[in-house]
């Protein structure tokens, strides 16, 4: 079928909205007509890295409505309303131990560019592959093609373009808090960088019960939405000795710590603010090049350990925390909306830049109303 999407034809240039080709759905697949999508952090690193083939789709926070379904589709049914997740395979043995986010065939799946078992491509263009599936959807396109898998059924009444973040940053940033790093209610938490991911890990870590929650960052903007969101201190790091300031608010180190930035020196940063038997959860993303440098006798004397995270964290399953998450949503414990500036499908260059530029947290792209429910 015809379907739309926001080409990146170039590394540095604009996004392009064309016109392009996608397969039929495969047994297990599900096609979903895109509502909204959010705009992800890793979208702009994909987008950027030379590495990678052109035209690429990228896009991997989409919400929608299903419109077709492969002939094996258990999970959904034509005309659900779902929310989209990254792939994994589910039969590997860290999705066999309720571990889909570290999935062994993770890089295949989410970053194999659309490409089926038979050397053909799920998205193409005049004939010629378009890198797609990016993250298992490639959602900034009026449709997307996902594993049934990916798909979260959401009851209907729910707001699909709020909804949408949940997919990736919403989830990344409360998961790294709820489900990796688990803290103790009363205990102190510094964050590093209030994105979208870093403020969801702030508003979990509200719910978790942590009494000093200290958010650092360079804009003053976000910084105020942090306050607003439960940051007990905020550090602007542009003005303030960042690290002293910590050491001050928490007694010396702080008892977990949340690095969301993905900036290498940022993460040297969260990992020196960690106290003695502390924690530290690297959630920012960085390239795939970054190294970082840490002290390692400081570590051994803390007692203090650094985990890598990402999306639905540590012995956790996306779709049943998601869940959980909407339910915060509901109670208005996690007011994701202060976050959000929505913009048309045909906005979504100006999306990116104003999210580059730091004036939106996290932007949305609806599609035409024409194609929503
Ligand atoms: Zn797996
Ligand atoms: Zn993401």
């Amino acid at each position: 079928m015809k379907i739309n999407g926001a080409l990146s034809l170039n590394n540095d240039g604009p996004l392009i909205i064309q016109e392009l080709d996608l397969a039929d759905p495969k047994p297990s697949d599900v096609l979903v007509r895109i509502v909204a999508t959010g705009i992800c952090h890793t979208d702009l690193i994909a987008k950027a890295n030379t590495a990678l083939p052109l035209p690429a789709l990228f896009g991997h926070e989409g919400a929608g409505v299903v419109e077709k379904v492969g002939s094996a589709v258990t999970r959904v049914v034509v005309g659900d309303h779902v929310l989209l997740t990254s792939a994994s395979c589910g039969y590997c043995a860290r999705c066999q131990a309720g571990n889909p986010s570290y999935c062994l065939e993770f890089h295949a799946l989410n970053m194999g560019g659309g490409r089926c078992a038979d050397g053909s491509c799920t998205h193409t263009q005049a004939g010629k592959p378009v890198f797609s599936r990016f993250l298992g959807q490639s959602s900034f396109a009026s449709h997307a093609l996902v594993n049934e898998r990916s798909a979260i059924k959401l009851h209907p009444q729910l707001p699909l373009d709020v909804m949408a973040p949940l997919g990736c940053g919403v989830l990344t940033g409360a998961a790294a808090v709820l489900n990796t790093l688990q803290p103790r209610p009363g205990s102190s938490l510094v964050l590093f960088g209030a994105g979208a991911v870093g403020l969801s890990a702030l508003m979990a870590a509200k719910i978790a019960g942590c009494s000093r929650l200290i958010v650092v960052d360079k804009i003053s903007a976000r910084l105020q939405v942090a306050r607003d969101l439960g940051a007990t201190h905020v550090v602007d790091a542009s003005e303030a000795n960042t690290m002293a300031t910590i050491r001050e608010l928490t007694g010396g180190g702080a008892d977990y710590v949340v690095e969301a930035s993905g900036v290498p020196k940022v993460m040297e940063l969260a990992i020196e603010a960690v106290g003695q038997g502390g924690s530290v959860a690297i959630v920012g993303m960085a390239g795939s090049q970054a190294t970082v440098n840490f002290n390692p006798v400081t570590l051994q004397s803390k007692g203090a350990n650094i985990k890598g995270c990402m999306l639905a964290g540590e012995n956790s399953v996306p779709e049943p925390f998601i869940r959980k998450l909407i339910e915060f949503w509901k109670s208005g414990q996690l007011p994701i909306e202060k976050m959000l500036r929505f913009y048309e499908f045909d906005q979504i260059n100006d999306a990116i830049a104003d999210s580059l530029n730091g004036v939106t947290i996290k932007p949305v792209v609806r599609m035409p109303r024409a194609t929503r429910s």
